[in-house]
């Protein structure tokens, strides 16, 4: 019988997920079968009751569940509490257990590209939203030491900074700074939602200038070259898109449900096949 996984959220008719795991499922001759299921605000403590009673494996929770679905759960990963949201769940003997596998994702997926150890790098976070929050503290407690945050809401970024429990320097500075200091940065991380289809000629920031042998990273995957990226790779910045966060949150989130780390390379073709090339 296979066992059954999922990824509950709303809407999520367009979520890549099922493809992305089921494929792997098939590759790695695993006895399982991922589905996504629609569920509302209003319905989400059934939903998780539900995990139990229907012996669900493991779910992915995406928006706008990951922070409301914490008060429903057995237990949740120090690093997650931290974060303050859930994107995986893990049904352990009828125990739920909830993980954040975004913000540890992120850093796998910016350290495989970097190829350096990016403890000793600054580091500049555009955004002060859920995926910033994710990817801040995740790259704190990896042991990056300084990590500076520029929001339109400058009151968002200084809540990331001042709710961190791990050492780390940090000041906040409001997006129309940024423009003047982003050649101060090694790596600087785009996380808003600006520039994402169909909005694709805004930008975040005008980049003028970068550090030599800066990475500029932007978790943004639809279109896969935002306008900060296409202006980095004119100024010669190494540049990665969202789709390798998107990859690895799944590729760990798999690993925690079934003990194997999948293929990343297989499950970008089948991504990327799915998205039109
Ligand atoms: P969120 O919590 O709603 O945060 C949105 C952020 O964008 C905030 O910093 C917000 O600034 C800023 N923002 C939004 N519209 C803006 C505008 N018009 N002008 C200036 N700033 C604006 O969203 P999230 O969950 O962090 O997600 C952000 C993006 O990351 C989305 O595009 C999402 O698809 C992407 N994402 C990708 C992955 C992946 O796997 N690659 C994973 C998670 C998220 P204020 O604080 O001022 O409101």
């Amino acid at each position: 019988m296979n066992s059954i996984y999922g990824v509950i959220g709303d809407p999520i008719g367009h979520s890549l997920s099922p493809v992305m795991h089921n494929e792997q499922f098939q590759q790695l001759e695993i006895a399982g079968a991922y589905h996504p299921f629609h569920v509302k605000t209003e319905r989400l403590e059934d939903a998780i009751n539900g995990i139990k009673a229907l012996q669900i494996k493991g779910v992915n929770v995406t928006i706008p569940h990951k922070v409301h679905v914490m008060k429903y759960l057995d237990e949740i990963d120090p690093l997650a509490k931290a974060i303050g949201a859930v994107n995986t769940i893990v049904n352990e003997q009828n125990k739920l257990k909830g993980y954040n596998t975004d913000g540890p994702g992120y850093v796998r997926a910016l350290t495989e590209f970097a190829q350096v150890d990016i403890k000793s790098k600054s580091i500049l976070i555009i955004g002060a939203g859920g995926a910033a929050r994710a990817i801040y503290y995740s790259l704190v407690s990896h042991g990056v030491k300084r990590i500076d945050i520029c929001n339109r809401t400058i009151h968002n970024a200084n809540k990331i900074i001042e709710g961190c429990p791990f050492e780390v320097e940090s000041s906040s500075f409001v997006l129309e700074e940024a423009s003047g200091r982003s050649d101060q940065y090694d790596i600087i991380i785009q996380t808003t939602s600006i520039g994402m289809y169909p909005d694709t000629s805004e930008c975040a920031i005008e980049l003028r200038s970068v550090k030599s042998g800066a990475i500029v990273s932007d978790i943004i995957y639809n279109p896969f070259q935002t306008q900060l990226l296409k202006q980095a790779n004119l100024l010669g910045a190494k540049t990665q898109n969202g789709l390798d966060m998107f990859l690895f949150q799944g590729a760990l989130a798999f690993e925690k449900w079934t003990g194997i780390f999948p293929n990343i390379e297989q499950m970008r073709n089948t991504v990327t096949k799915h998205l039109g090339g």
